[in-house]
């Protein structure tokens, strides 16, 4: 069973972070940014491209919305979750995200070894195999991209 954290400190409904150009949403990791979910924040800063958002529902350092979205429920529940250096989650989520980061490290030594098999090879079908299973790494480590797998 997963620890409970929460200080409940309100401190990740102060700091969100918003693309609305592109209606992305970075909290419980990066993903559309819902209707229901833009109506309730306020911008109060910007950080590059982003927008730094205060949830209207905090009040005293509670919520009071009654009808919070799932996500606010479930945060912070990925390993790419953005969260304030206060949160209790903190420690946790850094371990789940250096995990990841590894999974995606070793990704790439297997790419490597596959494109030295390919180069190596003369033979049609070996080289067929190889690229067939390159395309599937390069794919998986691509797919997180969006938090900067390249430069992992
Ligand atoms: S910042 Fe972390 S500890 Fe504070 S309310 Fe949010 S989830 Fe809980
Ligand atoms: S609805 Fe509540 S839990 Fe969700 S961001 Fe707003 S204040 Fe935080």
């Amino acid at each position: 069973m997963e620890k409970d954290f929460c200080k409940k400190c309100g401190d990740c409904c102060k700091q969100i972070f918003v693309d609305f150009d592109n209606k992305m949403l970075y909290f419980d990791g990066i993903q559309p940014l819902s209707e229901d979910f833009a109506q309730m924040l306020v911008p109060i800063g910007k950080k590059g491209n982003l927008s730094i958002c205060y949830c209207k529902h905090l009040k005293d350092n509670k919520c009071t919305n009654h009808q919070k979205p799932a996500i606010c429920n479930q945060y912070p529940s990925s390993p790419f979750a953005y969260i304030p250096s206060s949160c209790g989650f903190y420690g946790e989520t850094f371990i789940k995200n250096e995990a990841e980061k590894q999974k995606i490290r070793k990704l790439k030594e297997e790419i490597i070894h596959y494109e030295a098999l390919l180069n190596t090879t003369a033979n049609k079908k070996e080289q067929q195999q190889y690229s067939r299973i390159l395309k599937t790494l390069k794919a998986r480590v691509d797919k997180y991209s969006i938090y900067g797998s390249e430069d992992w």
